[in-house]
């Protein structure tokens, strides 16, 4: 067994397969202060694919011809994944798609009153035709095409569904539901989602984003309620807050919902490492999935349970994601669990001497917690040889 779920998660039971398409290179990079060169992104790209993710959004290229260079370097790469970019409803945009040799394209568009009024300066009508534009011109030239409503969730239900039936009657692919600012609660995505699914037999998406944290729980609450693409990025990273992580979702539909998306997820934690690096974004040690406290242990109660069957402390295996289960010995250490683990490294102790060594280890300052079986030993040693020494 992989993973110990709550009996309560048969509420739905539905494992049904969704589509993960990632955005780190194009919201991920738009995270203030990052940049990646052509050859991370590429380098990347290569992590995604070999992962499994069936579509990697690779930037937006018509921002500068170096952006549209390195686009076309992912798309040259020809990955198993479906390379996808963002454009704007705009004609020069898709042009610039089309020369960085894309799959596909999500094309954007606000129709929110407050887009529509502050930013775009237009009304209803006018986005909705200049949208309708942009989907006839790259259905025209061939690519797939997705077209997303930008802030989604602050925009009435019939404006969503003017956009997306004129999207549909010019043949888009698939149809996008951006929480742009990340406000919508996950019974409100449910609605939104069943809404648009009802009246539109075509693949609809979502893009959430993290501003209060709820990305994943409203990129699952789309999953429930039907949707078949979900918009991810490595380590959630993004603009403002980021986006939903594509190690949170891919591990919660796997252990919680039982969706196997017959992904490489122990190729998660080293994909994590790499886009942290790149990116310069630190992965925080309590990050769901790839933090480094994820399957790390020093409580005494938890370490010694944990040495006696994991999931009393674990949700699932820390091999799934590339993780690795680490016993901390410090101050928080217990007595049995330091017996236990001294015995399982074959090192037998007297009672007198076991209660020196965990006085000692609740000594040990801040930071300097041992953290592998031979620091353990180790220290055990030394402390044993000082005893004796000091008779
Ligand atoms: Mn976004």
């Amino acid at each position: 067994m992989r993973y110990f779920t709550s009996p309560y998660n048969f509420i739905h039971q539905e494992n049904r397969k969704v589509k993960i398409y990632d955005t780190t290179l194009r919201d991920g990079e738009q995270t203030p202060g990052v940049k990646f060169t052509k050859e991370q992104k590429v380098e990347i790209a290569r992590k995604l694919d070999e992962v499994g993710v069936h579509a990697i959004e690779a930037g937006f290229p018509v921002i500068s011809p170096y952006d549209e260079d390195a686009v076309r370097a992912v798309s040259s790469e020809r990955l198993n994944a479906d390379i996808l970019c963002l454009c704007r409803s705009k004609q020069k945009d898709i042009d610039a798609a089309l020369r960085a040799d894309v799959d596909g394209v999500i094309i954007f568009l606000a129709v929110s009153d407050l887009h529509l009024k502050y930013k775009l300066k237009m009304d209803l009508a006018m986005a909705i035709s200049q949208a309708s534009a942009s989907v006839e011109y790259a259905k025209d030239h061939g690519l797939f095409v997705q077209l997303s409503a930008e802030d989604a969730t602050r925009t009435s239900l019939n404006s969503l569904i003017a956009l997306y039936t004129a999207a549909k009657e010019r043949g888009a692919d698939r149809l996008g539901i951006a929480d742009t600012t990340g406000c919508i609660r996950p019974k409100g995505m449910a609605y939104l989602v069943q809404s648009i699914r009802k009246l539109f037999d075509l693949e609809l998406s979502v893009h959430c984003h993290d501003d209060f944290g709820l990305a994943v729980a409203n990129s699952l609450a789309a999953y429930e309620a039907g949707i078949d693409a979900i918009s991810v990025s490595v380590n959630g990273i993004g603009e403002r807050c980021g986006n939903a992580a594509l190690e949170e979702v891919v591990m919660a539909l796997y252990a919680l919902y039982g969706v196997d998306l017959e992904l490489r997820t122990e190729l998660l934690c080293e994909l994590s490492l790499m886009v942290s690096r790149f990116s310069g974004v630190p992965i925080p040690v309590n990050k769901a999935v790839v933090g480094a406290n994820a399957f790390r242990h020093e409580s005494g109660i938890h370490v010694a349970a944990v040495m006696k069957h994991p999931f009393t402390y674990e949700a699932y295996d820390p091999q799934l994601v590339g993780q690795e289960r680490k016993l901390v010995f410090g101050r928080h250490s217990g007595t049995e669990s330091v017996r236990e683990k001294l015995a399982a490294c074959g090192m037998q102790v007297t009672e007198e001497e076991l209660a020196e060594i965990v006085k000692r280890l609740k000594t040990l300052p801040i930071g300097s917690e041992l953290i592998d079986n031979g620091g353990l030993i180790n220290f055990a040693k030394r402390v044993l040889a000082e005893r004796a020494r000091d008779g």
